[in-house]
């Protein structure tokens, strides 16, 4: 059977083009995406999960269209300096010392709260999931290769990306759209402070004062890498010098990315990366949902209500079923309103899905099935756009609507078609399957559907039909529906 890819074009917002363009991946059938994970320093707040919700978002719909992805993001234990200018303290040493625990106690911790969220969160786990302390050696050899083609140099145990000899030869500032003129222009005061050669120029390896914990030895002296060059090491190693997407927030294309883009050129001579692909801010009261100001929500305080700013309490599903409701290169605003009112859509959605199986089949259908799900795939394959899919799908609500209430009539083989397509873009593609409702329960209801469906596999060996009937039939009358494939039995739930 033919791929779905092969019959839906994909098309994506490079923003290194500026340019809405045909995907077509390296190689065929296959993608590697590598998306910035979190600095794993504080716990993650709603704004950093909408990013990493996109962008999980793009992953599912990219495997349902049969692609094999690779899906490589990472897990920043080291290396992140407080500010873009890289003055003060590692994010996470500084934790360390003010909680008085070790690094990888705080690095531990965070990882360990950022993966409970998105469990919460129904994400799908990443291929790979590297960390920049598990890299140290790719870093080094890295920064000796770019030293070798003459990009970097070295003061006082630090090494430095030379910035300026690097846009004699390349175009730094290519994806922010900036230029190096202007960018220099800007910052001639602050030269004189700094022991780089130029400000614009960033660092490859820092030298660790006799304080700082978190050091590896180097040709250099003890020190530990940049922020910019881990990403460049943990990409590169698990996807090859040139893969197809790399992904993050918006506020990552400078200086991270620009500098990523120059590291890899650097050192292989190539582009990195065919699709940056960025992913727009989530923002309170109109402002960047941030951990550095204090304006921002945690999800736990959106499960809980436990937030003046909110009059209840939010399960997962909605929350997720809101930042779904928003194109990811927009600029979503969060408030109480926005979430009762993605609430309501919600609970219309999973309430149509709910009475999708009683519906009565007669006769010919007066809507076109098929057109409807082929626009369901044309919004995706409009860069993603999940707005429009959900819109698409509330048409489909409203026939379901129209034929419970005899106004309209449906095939069964319609039916069974806008069962399926329901399906797949609300629980396979959005992600909304099997998040329950408080968001603690899945994985024990994981565990009951599964041990049903294999007392259902026991009754069906023994030709015990009576039984394995019930168990199908009562477990959908719930709301659990169980799928048969060829790969064994599934459920989802709602
Ligand atoms: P960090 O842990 O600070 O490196 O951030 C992790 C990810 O969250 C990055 O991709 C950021 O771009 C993203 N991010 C940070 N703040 C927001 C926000 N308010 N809305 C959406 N994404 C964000
Ligand atoms: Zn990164």
């Amino acid at each position: 059977m033919a791929a779905l890819y092969e019959n839906q074009q994909l098309k994506v917002y490079n923003s290194l083009t500026g340019k809405k363009e045909e995907f077509t991946p390296l190689n065929e059938g296959h993608i590697g995406m590598y998306v910035c994970g979190p600095t794993v320093y504080s716990n993650v707040h709603l704004g950093n999960c909408r990013t990493f919700m996109s962008f999980d978002m793009i992953f599912r719909y990219l495997r349902h269209l049969g692609f094999k992805v690779r899906y490589v993001r990472n897990i920043t234990d080291a290396g992140h300096l407080e500010d873009d200018a890289e003055q003060g303290e590692d994010k996470i040493a500084k934790k360390a010392r003010l909680e008085q625990l070790e690094p990888m106690e705080v690095v531990q911790r965070y990882t360990v709260d950022f993966h409970n969220i998105l469990q919460k969160f129904n994400f799908l786990p990443p291929s790979i999931e590297p960390t920049a302390t598990g890299h140290i050696i790719e870093q080094i050899e890295i920064i000796k290769e770019i030293q070798n083609k003459g990009f970097a140099y070295e003061k006082n145990g630090s090494v430095y990306f030379d910035v300026s000899k690097f846009n004699e030869t390349h175009e730094y500032g290519k994806l922010s759209g900036r230029k190096l003129e202007d960018m220099i222009a800007n910052t001639r005061e602050l030269a004189a402070q700094d022991e780089k050669n130029s400000p614009q120029d960033f660092a490859l390896w820092k030298k660790a004062e006799p304080q700082h914990i978190m050091r590896w030895p180097s040709p250099w002296g003890d020190g530990f890498p940049g922020w910019h060059l881990e990403c460049t090491a943990m990409s590169t190693k698990y996807l090859g010098d040139t893969f197809d997407i790399h992904g993050g927030g918006m506020d990552l294309k400078f200086p991270h990315h620009e500098c990523e883009i120059a590291q890899a050129e650097a050192c292989n001579g190539k582009s990195p990366v065919r699709y940056w692909l960025h992913a727009n801010m989530l923002t309170l009261n109109g402002k960047k949902m941030a951990k550095s100001t204090g304006n921002n929500l945690l999800p736990e305080e959106i499960f809980s209500g436990d937030n003046m700013i909110l009059s209840k309490a939010f399960s997962p599903a909605v929350v997720r079923f809101f930042m779904m409701q928003a194109h990811y290169t927009s600029i979503l605003d969060l408030s109480n309103d926005a979430l009762l009112a993605a609430e309501k859509g919600y609970q219309r959605l999973m309430e149509a899905l709910d009475q999708l199986p009683s519906l009565i089949t007669s006769g010919k259908s007066s809507f076109d099935y098929q057109s409807w799900k082929q626009k369901c795939y044309d919004a995706m394959n409009d860069d993603f756009n999940t707005p429009i899919l959900i819109a698409n799908l509330f048409e489909g609500v409203k026939h379901i609507n129209l034929v419970k209430q005899g106004n309209e009539t449906i095939t069964q083989e319609d039916k069974a078609l806008l069962e399926s397509t329901l399906d797949n873009f609300i629980f396979e593609v959005l992600g909304l399957e099997g998040i329950s409702e408080k968001g603690q329960d899945s994985n024990q209801l994981a565990g009951v559907v599964n041990l049903l469906i294999q007392l259902r596999n026991e009754a069906r060996a023994n030709k015990d039909f009576d039984t394995s009937d019930k168990i199908r039939d009562e477990l959908a009358e719930i709301g659990i529906q169980l799928k048969d494939g060829k790969d064994g039995t599934t459920f989802s739930s709602r």
